[in-house]
């Protein structure tokens, strides 16, 4: 019998509907373990549909994703974890990693039983990525790294890091950096958890201490990690939009119940994202609570805002258009990155507007319970994460609207000949 997951023919979504149905319909049960049930997900491939059926996939295009991902809320199923792994972590290991790095790294990361997190920025490499100074030197069949990490969302329960590490000196910054798939339980390994202002501690200070990792878990090739580096960060903004709670249409059970702490796990970091985004959602009843929708003022700044937030969505759609279509990530994301900012601004600014001096309050006498605080004080977060406001408009000049690149002196110089805060180690 010919099924959408076997025809030469591009599948229907009513197609693949059906047939994630039919396998949901014999399979899914409520009573396994989740480890039980994940072993079923990830061999029968509709754990991650969209990857090649011989790397725990099925090899159906990307829009398939969204029609499988409904199929499984529809019968209250419970479906691959969230997170780095599956957003950042996999995508990038399917397309730069070995043979072997697939066959080891893929299913633990459909399964649940690997998490990882992102051991990009450090404190002086944080928009110039590429003048990072943790290193690796070889030795034997390992690399020997040390460094210090920072910003590391995360990190404190993660298996494994995506880490960037210099491995030659002499190379000029972007052409020295290698890849590795970093295993994070080990001696070598303090993670520091940083408090931040707006009292959540979501990411972390990873220190490395001639910590260790095997030659053959580098992704990519050696001196290569720029490189690889870009198919991290071309995910990244799609796994933060991807992030969600429990799916209503969850019963009992108890594989539900541990997804249940499994989520509740992957988003604890990212609990006050929402209010980073500024909740331009909750302005127009806000104002109409307080009586401040009456002043002229106040009602064009919800107007303005309303009116960015309808725009950002269009060009989101846009993006999600073009995804569909198997086309790369284009200049939408740089775009909505700003616009996202632009947007949590504007929010805050209104919100502050709307609630005057007692936006400065917490706790339970402040507005919405110090939400509206939480708000103010996690906003800033959105115009830095995953690259800055500036950076963006840089990344849109020079590669949507084709302008001259920034000067960058050091790109070509060998790195150790480049000026910095932070010594080059003596072995180097
Ligand atoms: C919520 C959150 C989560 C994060 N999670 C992670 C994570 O999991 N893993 C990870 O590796 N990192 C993570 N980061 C770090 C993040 O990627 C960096 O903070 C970001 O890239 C900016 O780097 P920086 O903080 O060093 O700022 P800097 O690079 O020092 O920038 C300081 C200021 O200078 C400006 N600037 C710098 N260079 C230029 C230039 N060329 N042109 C114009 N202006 C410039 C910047 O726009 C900024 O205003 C996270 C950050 C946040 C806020």
């Amino acid at each position: 019998m010919t099924t959408a997951t076997t025809s030469s023919q591009p599948p229907t979504a009513e197609a693949v509907a059906a047939e994630v149905n039919a396998w949901l319909a014999e399979h899914w049960d409520p009573d396994l373990t989740l480890a039980a049930w994940r072993d079923l997900l990830a061999d029968s491939g509709w754990g991650a549909p969209t990857w090649p059926a011989q790397w725990w996939g099925l090899g159906l295009p990307a829009a398939m994703a969204d029609v499988v991902e409904r199929e499984f809320d529809r019968a209250g199923a419970v479906g691959p974890p969230q997170g780095s792994g599956m957003g950042l972590a996999a995508p990038t290991i399917l397309e730069h990693g070995s043979d072997d790095l697939k066959a080891r790294l893929l299913r633990p990361i459909v399964t649940g039983a690997h998490t990882w997190c992102q051991l990009f920025s450090e404190p002086g490499s944080g928009s110039d990525l590429a003048g990072l100074t943790t290193h690796a030197e070889r030795e034997g069949d390992e690399w020997v790294v040390n460094g210090q990490k920072v910003w590391t969302t995360s990190a404190h329960h993660a298996r494994y890091g995506m880490l960037l590490a210099r491995t030659d000196w002499d190379a000029p910054k972007h052409r020295g950096i290698t890849y590795f798939a970093f295993p994070m339980d080990q001696p070598g390994v303090e993670v520091r958890p940083l408090r931040q202002m707006n009292g959540h501690a979501s990411f972390n200070e990873v220190f490395l201490s001639d910590a260790r990792v095997a030659a053959a878990d580098v992704i990519g090739r050696v001196g290569d990690g720029w490189t690889v580096a870009h198919t991290t960060l071309a995910h990244e903004r799609r796994l933060f939009s991807g992030l969600r709670g429990r799916p209503a249409s969850w019963g009992g059970g108890r594989a539900v119940r541990e997804a249940e702490r499994e989520i509740g796990d992957t988003l604890e970091p990212y609990k006050w994202y929402p209010q980073r985004a500024g909740r331009p959602d909750l302005v127009a009843d806000r104002a109409r609570a307080t009586g401040r929708s009456r002043d002229p003022v106040l009602r064009q700044e919800v107007a303005r805002l309303l009116a960015m937030v309808r725009a950002a969505q269009w060009t989101a759609q846009r993006a999600r258009a073009a995804r569909a279509l198997g086309r790369p990530p284009g200049p939408e994301g740089s775009i909505s990155k700003l616009a996202a900012s632009g947007i949590a601004r504007a929010a805050a600014r209104t919100h502050a507007l709307i609630a005057g001096a007692s936006g400065m309050l917490a706790g339970p006498d402040a507005p919405l319970d110090g939400l509206i605080t939480e708000i103010l004080v996690s906003v800033p977060a959105v115009s830095i994460a995953g690259g800055t406001d500036e950076i963006q408009r840089n990344i849109i000049g020079d590669r949507v609207l084709g302008l001259p690149r920034e000067a960058g002196a050091d790109a070509e110089l060998p790195f150790r000949e480049v000026p910095r805060n932070v010594a080059t180690p003596r072995r180097g």
